[in-house]
Order: structure tokens, then sequence, then C-alpha cells
């Protein structure tokens, strides 16, 4: 009998250029396809899988608004982005033979479902991937803070937010070769020594909260189930101090 997992519901947040892997640009089926055999293997140890993805490889509102356009508009079309993600992570799940649903912040009933809460947790129940798209459904967020949100209303026991970097450090480690990788921090450590873990709106909710987050390398392969297991992979931010 293999030991029980030490979450029992995740919220695992993508930025989306985890999905562009060394592209410029858009999606590498090569890149999600890993990442969807990952997500299927936690459930199928028995965990609930939510999703939040960014929309970054395709759109961000900062980055639009910076070249001159309206900053709603920027931001909703970032929110756009995001649906075409977590439609693309959708079929990448489903062509690995997993139930997935995809609720939308923003109403595009054609296309997925209306985010619910309750029915999110349904979904979950029922071992179905929920993939929370176009993120609060608010101009002048992130996903982060979507991510944020969603953990907490559905009571995820673990707030994941995937990186290209193995967790928190004190100082840039692609500058400084001694910086330091912190295996535990609490919320308060990490205001008090201004250490950029998700953005301010985001932070404040996880810590308000106190939604358990681990910050961790999502290239290395098996670090899903290895935290799942309970191992201390990345950086792990809870409690106050
Ligand atoms: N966005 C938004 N409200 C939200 C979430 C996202 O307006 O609640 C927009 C915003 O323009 C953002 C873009 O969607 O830049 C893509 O999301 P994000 O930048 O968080 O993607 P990531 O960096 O994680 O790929």
């Amino acid at each position: 009998m293999t030991a029980p997992l030490a979450y029992r519901r995740i919220l695992l947040k993508l930025s989306g250029e985890a999905l562009m892997g060394s592209e410029d640009y858009g999606i590498d089926p090569k890149v999600i396809g890993r990442i969807a055999r990952e997500i299927i293997e936690a459930r199928d140890a028995g965990a609930e899988v939510a999703l939040v993805i960014g929309g970054g490889n395709i759109f961000r509102g900062a980055g639009l608004a910076a070249n001159g356009m309206d900053r709603v508009t920027g931001d909703q079309m970032g929110m756009l982005a995001t649906v075409i993600n977590a439609l693309a992570m959708q079929d990448a799940l489903e062509k690995l033979g997993a139930k997935v649903r995809v609720m939308s912040a923003l109403k595009i009933n054609d296309v997925c479902e209306g985010y619910i809460r309750r029915r999110a947790v349904r979904h979950l129940e029922k071992g179905r991937i929920a993939i929370f798209a176009a993120g609060t459904g608010n101009p002048f967020f992130t996903t982060d803070s979507g991510a944020a949100l969603r953990a907490i209303e559905i009571e995820a026991d673990l707030l994941l937010k995937a990186t290209k970097v193995d967790g928190v450090y004190d100082k840039d480690p692609r500058k400084f070769p001694d910086a330091r990788r912190f295996d535990t921090l609490t919320y308060d450590e990490v205001l008090n020594r201004g250490l950029e873990v998700m953005d301010t709106a985001a932070f404040a909710l996880c810590r308000d909260s106190e939604v358990p987050l681990r910050i961790y390398d999502l290239s290395v392969p098996g670090n899903l189930m290895n935290i799942l297991r309970g191992q201390n992979i990345g950086t792990l931010v809870q409690g106050r101090s």
C-alpha cells in the first residue's frame, strides 16, 4: 500500500510562459504534454487537482498598455489568453484520458463553464481536474491573484506556484552565486525581507487566509508527486511570525 498523500486538494498555478518551453510565444505541445502527465499522476494518486494558468505567453495587459493600448482592453485580452491556455491544457489532459472542466471567470458559455464555487468543488470531488480560467475576471489583477482567490474559495490544502527556479532566494540566484534558498518562510518574513514571491494583491490574499504556498521548479520531472508525498521541495511559505 502506498503512503497517504500529504495534501488532499491542491491548486497549481502555472504561468503562461511555462507552456512555451523553448519557444518565444504560444504553446509547446511537448511541454504541455509533460505537465499534463504529471498532473494526471497526482490525480491518480488521489489528489484533487485544480489549475490556474496565466496568459503571459500570449498577452499581458501591462505590456499592451505600454505599447499604447487601453489598459482595461489589454487586461481583457490577457484574460482571454488564459482561456486559450486553459483550453490547450484541457485538450492535453483529455488526450491522456482525464476528465476536465474549464471554468471561466468571464462568461463565454459556448466555450466553457462559468466559474461557480460549489460546482468547482463538486468537479474536484468527482475526480475531475478543474481549470480556472480568466483569472479573477477583473482588469488590474493577475492570475497569481486569481490562483490565490480560487485556492481560498475551494479550501485548497496547498497552493503551488510552479516557476523556473527551485524556490525563494535571499537574492537573485542568477546574479549572485552565494544566494541562499529558503526551505520555509513565514508570510511576515517574506514581507520583512522584501522577497518577491507573488504580486502584492495575491500575496495579501494568501497571507490573510494563511493558505500554505509552495514555490517550486516545474522543470524537474517528479517534483509535483514528491511534494504531494510530503517532501520539502522548493520553498514553503506559511504562518505568521
Ligand atoms: N489578467 C487580468 N485579471 C486577472 C488575471 C489576469 O486582467 O484577474 C490579465 C492581465 O493583463 C495579465 C494577463 O491577464 O497580465 C495574463 O495573466 P498573467 O500576467 O497573470 O499571466 P502569467 O504571467 O502567469 O503567464
